[in-house]
C-alpha cells in the first residue's frame, strides 16, 4: 500500500470481545500498520483495559499507542502511568484532555491536552512519540475557530510530533485547517482519522455529539436506506473511499482508521486505496 495506515481500537468490555477483536487485529495486521492505538475512558475509567489491548498489540510484534486523557488527573497518577507505559514498551501516546460525563467536577491538575504534553516532556524527554487531537470543523467547546487554531498551536509547541484529525466528511475542512495551522508555524504531519459508515442512526447521533458535520445529501441518503443495511454499508464504502483519495491526492501524510472494532469496512477502505 502506497500510504501508511494506523488503525484505532476501544478496549473490550468482556472476555468475548476480547478474543473478537484479537481476530480482528489479525486480520488488519495484514494491511501492516504504522502503529494501533487503543482509546482511553474519561477519567481513567478504562485504564486497565486500555493498557491490557496495549500489551496484547505489542506482545504480538506490532507497535501500539495508548490513547491517554488528563481530565480529573493528578500529576502523580499520571506520572505513575507514564512509567507503567514505559516499562511495558509504550513508545507513543495520543495526549488528549478528554472528556468528563457530565455530573463530575473537573478536579485535576490539568486543563488542556497542552498542559498533558508539556508535563510529558518535562517528565520523559523524548521518550514517547507524542499525537495530539486536531478539529478541522473545530471542536465543539472552542470559544472560536481562531482560538481553537491558537489552542492546536500551543499543543505543538508544547512538544506533540504530530496529530490525528477528528473524522469529517468534508476534505475541504481538513485542507483548510492544515493551511490555517502552517500560517501559525505548526509544521507537524496532520493525520486525517477516518470513520467508516456502516451504519445509520450509530453515526447520526454520534457525529452531533462530537461536532462532526455529516453532509445533508449523506444524512439524507443513509436515513433513505432506513433498516436497509447492505445499501448503507455501500454507499458507505463509496463516499469514504472518495474521500480518502481526495485526501492522499491532496497530500495526507497517511491515514488513521477509527475501525470500531471491525475489521470489514477498514479492509474495504484500503483496498480501495
Ligand atoms: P484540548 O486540545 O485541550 O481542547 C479542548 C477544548 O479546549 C477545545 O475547545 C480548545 O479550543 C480549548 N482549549 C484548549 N486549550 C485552551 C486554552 N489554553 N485556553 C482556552 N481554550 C483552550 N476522548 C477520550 O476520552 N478518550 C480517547 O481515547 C479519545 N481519543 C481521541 C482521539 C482522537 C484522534 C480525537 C480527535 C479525539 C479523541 N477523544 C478521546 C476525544 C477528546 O478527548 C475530546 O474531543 C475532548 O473534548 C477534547 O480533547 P482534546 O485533547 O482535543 O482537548
Amino acid at each position: 500500500m502506497a500510504i501508511p495506515v494506523s488503525f484505532e481500537f476501544f478496549p473490550p468490555k468482556t472476555p468475548e470481545g476480547a478474543e473478537k477483536l484479537r481476530q480482528v487485529r489479525q486480520q488488519l495486521y495484514a494491511l501492516q500498520p504504522e502503529f494501533c492505538s487503543v482509546t482511553y475512558g474519561a477519567g481513567g475509567s478504562t485504564q486497565e483495559g486500555t493498557f491490557a489491548t496495549v500489551g496484547a498489540i505489542i506482545a504480538e510484534g506490532v507497535a501500539a499507542a495508548s490513547h491517554f486523557s488528563c481530565i480529573g488527573a493528578t500529576k502523580d497518577s499520571v506520572r505513575e502511568q507514564l512509567t507503567t507505559l514505559k516499562a511495558m514498551g509504550v513508545k507513543r501516546l495520543v495526549a488528549l484532555r478528554g472528556d468528563l460525563p457530565s455530573g463530575y467536577g473537573a478536579g485535576g491538575e490539568f486543563h488542556y491536552a497542552s498542559d498533558l504534553v508539556g508535563f510529558i516532556r518535562a517528565e520523559t524527554g523524548d521518550d514517547f512519540a507524542i499525537e495530539v487531537a486536531a478539529y478541522p470543523e473545530i471542536h465543539p467547546q472552542a470559544k472560536s475557530p481562531e482560538a481553537d487554531l491558537k489552542a492546536f498551536a500551543t499543543k505543538a509547541k508544547a512538544g506533540a510530533n504530530s496529530a490525528i484529525t477528528q473524522y469529517f466528511y468534508n476534505a475541504d475542512a481538513y485542507f483548510r485547517f492544515v493551511d490555517d495551522v502552517r500560517k501559525l508555524g505548526v509544521d507537524m504531519p496532520i493525520v486525517p482519522g477516518i470513520m467508516p459508515i456502516t451504519s445509520s442512526s450509530q453515526l447520526l447521533r454520534f457525529s452531533d455529539a462530537c461536532g462532526a458535520e455529516i453532509p445533508r445529501w449523506v444524512r439524507l441518503r443513509l436515513q433513505a436506506y432506513g433498516d436497509d443495511t447492505a445499501s448503507i454499508k455501500a454507499f458507505g464504502l463509496e463516499v469514504v473511499s472518495d474521500l480518502c483519495a481526495r485526501l492522499v491526492a491532496g497530500g495526507a501524510p497517511s491515514l488513521h482508521f477509527y475501525t470500531m472494532n471491525q475489521a470489514a469496512a477498514t479492509q474495504a477502505l484500503c483496498a480501495s486505496l
